[in-house]
């Protein structure tokens, strides 16, 4: 036997398997076991490592501890913080559920800060303001110093194993398998550690596979975010939406990429440029260095443009901490004091910290409901559900962030709907159901495409075109962008997925071989890239994260819409679009927004 059929299968049953260990994995997996459902969670990291462990500024949730707030501020905040982009629906029923989603985070055990009277500590972050925006600035952001995520996910992965899930720990998911008519069944993964493949049948998979950073060259997330949700769901014939957003954060640390979180702004801390000037007062005179991440990278970028960046090339900016009081920033920023002095060399408390805007979330991802379930959209039915599948976390889009999420919106989206996702698929998973029988043929297409990279000898090796891509996304994909970067950015993407039949793997081991993992992730992450690309030359107007030089202003008349994109085998990427919801479901007499509040008008801050 050769290829695909060379293989042969450990295989599994289960009501539902995740793939991911991430906040949104671990939330999605705990809430399924609780109801007693059989529940498996793939991961190629050990849980605890995932990307979410990074997160440290925080989670928003209207508590009031420390302000004025309301959950309609914070709805009115993350429709603006989108561009009008987020679909209502969803939105609403984050910042509806985040006091609920957190105080069952505080009760699993997340030990957060304390105020002095023993609530949760909130802190100020970007784009979270009262009274519908018109300010001052709210503390909303519930913290665990800043440590936030680190907190979360140990605390959720305990919960789990309390529950009996079961952990598949250093599997990597390949591909989903779909039956030949169009339903998933079931996801095939590789151990990593003993090189034996195992086929996962369930009645629903959750794809919380986290985003896809590393499509660029700076990025702050980790070197695993590399879109292998975005990848099987391409793969599996499935869209992905609106992937031309893809926030830059203003502070990663100059060189290193390494995230300086908002929250440090958020504690007092200011940006200037080499004339020692606090720019930003000039751009958001409310909401100053607080104004949201896409405004402020860009003014960061401008500033650096017109010959105002510091250092020896004048091509970054300081962010001053030193003004604080150095109990106050052992107190709640340790981490980041720490990764000052390690990765930039610094002392904050006398020096000011180099900062560039780098790529740190992706906005777009695969399309679904506000309960997880991923959209298949038809011209028919824009909101078509593909069966027996969900994404959560920030490989889905359902959609919240529109285009550009607030800070500290992602960990909340994250548990919020991982936990809906667990409430819907107790409603719609039939545990008297057989599990499906997978797709034979299907699965010898997933293990052909796997042994033809495995033994892959042609004269590129991975690390070489991984790096030409994630050139090509930094120059051409950027803050800034217009026709003719977005243009060469296309050419130059989809010559770059010519090569990937060239590849060269030179490990043929099928134990810990890190080698084929990542010509499997960059497999995964050019499909990221290229829909990324083309999404946005097509997009021709500016909005959230997307800004484009020669279509300045937001279009809502032809541009308020998500974009759908598909790419087959060949690279060939089409595009198709379909409409915003707009309308909130709580009514006024039920306690719901006045939906005049969110109507489109311009984003100042
Ligand atoms: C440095 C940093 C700081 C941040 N700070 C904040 C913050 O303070 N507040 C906030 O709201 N947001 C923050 N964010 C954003 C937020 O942390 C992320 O969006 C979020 O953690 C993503 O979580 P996730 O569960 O979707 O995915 P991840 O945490 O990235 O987890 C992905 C999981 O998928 C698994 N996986 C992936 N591919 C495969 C495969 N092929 N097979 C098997 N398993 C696979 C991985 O093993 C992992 O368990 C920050 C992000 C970064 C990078």
């Amino acid at each position: 036997m050769s290829g695909g059929k060379a293989y042969s299968f450990v295989d599994h049953k289960y009501d539902v398997v995740v793939v991911g260990a991430g906040g949104a994995g671990l939330r999605a997996t705990l809430g399924m076991a609780e109801q007693g459902l059989r529940t498996a969670c793939v991961t190629k990291v050990f849980p605890t490592r995932s990307h979410t462990v990074a997160a440290q500024g925080g989670i928003a949730a209207s508590l009031q501890n420390m302000t004025p707030d309301h959950w309609h501020w914070h709805l009115y905040d993350t429709v603006k913080g989108s561009d009008w982009l987020g679909d209502v629906d969803a939105m609403e029923y984050l910042a509806h559920e985040a006091p609920k989603a957190v105080y069952e985070l505080e009760h699993y055990g997340v030990p957060f800060s304390r105020t002095e009277d023993g609530r949760i500590y909130q802190r100020p972050f970007g784009g979270h303001m009262q009274n519908f925006g018109d300010g001052p600035p709210v503390q909303r952001t519930c913290a665990a110093a800043d440590r936030t995520g680190h907190a979360i996910l140990h605390t959720l992965y305990g919960q789990s194993l309390k529950n009996n899930a079961e952990f598949f720990i250093e599997y990597f998911a390949l591909d989903l398998i779909m039956s030949e008519d169009g339903v998933c069944q079931g996801v095939i993964a590789w151990n990593l550690d003993d090189g034996t493949i195992h086929r996962f049948s369930a009645k629903m998979v959750v794809l919380a596979t986290g985003g896809y950073g590393r499509a660029y060259f700076s990025a702050t997330s980790a070197h695993t975010c590399t879109g292998d949700g975005g990848g099987m769901v391409a793969r599996a014939g499935l869209p992905l939406q609106d992937m031309e957003f893809v926030q830059f954060h203003p502070t990663g640390i100059y060189g290193a990429g390494c995230l300086i979180t908002e929250g440090a702004r958020g504690e007092g801390g200011y940006l200037v440029n080499s004339e020692g000037e606090r720019f930003m007062e000039r751009y958001a005179p409310s909401a100053k260095d607080l104004a949201s991440r896409d405004v402020v990278s860009r003014c960061m970028t401008m500033e650096i443009r017109e010959g105002r960046g510091v250092g020896k090339g004048k091509d970054h900016i300081f962010l001053h901490l030193d003004h604080l009081d150095p109990a106050i920033l052992a107190e709640r920023l340790p981490g980041i004091s720490e990764s000052a002095k390690i990765f930039a060399g610094v002392d904050v408390t006398k020096e000011p910290i180099p900062v560039l805007p780098t790529v740190h979330y992706n906005m777009g991802g695969i399309p679904t409901n506000y309960w997880g379930e991923v959209l298949n959209p038809t011209k028919e039915d824009p909101n078509a559900i593909q069966p027996g599948l969900m994404a959560v976390g920030e490989a889905g889009c359902a959609s919240v962030h529109g285009a550009n999420r607030l800070g500290s919106n992602s960990l909340i989206d994250l548990v919020v709907f991982g936990r809906a996702a667990a409430i819907k698929a107790g409603e719609v998973v039939d545990r008297k159901a057989p599990v499906p029988t997978p797709n034979e043929a299907w699965c010898d297409k997933v293990m052909d495409r796997f042994d033809k990279l495995r033994n892959a000898d042609g004269g590129t090796p991975t690390a070489e075109l991984r790096l030409n891509m994630q050139k090509a996304m930094q120059e051409d994909a950027a803050v800034f962008r217009t026709q003719e970067t977005l243009e060469s950015g296309c050419k130059r993407v989809s010559e770059l997925w010519g090569e990937l039949s060239d590849l060269k793997v030179s490990d043929r081991s099928m134990i810990w071989n890190s080698d084929l993992v990542e010509t499997l992730e960059l497999e995964n992450l050019m499909a990221n890239a290229i829909t990324t690309v083309y999404s946005a030359e097509a997009r021709k107007e500016s909005r959230g994260a997307h800004a484009r030089e020669d279509f300045s202003k937001r279009d809502d008349e032809n541009w308020r819409q998500h974009t759908l994109s598909w790419v087959d085998e060949a690279g060939k990427v089409s595009l198709d679009y379909r409409p915003v919801v707009v309308d909130p479901q709580i009514s006024m007499d039920e306690g719901g927004i006045d939906p005049q509040k969110i109507l489109p008008k311009e984003r100042v801050y």
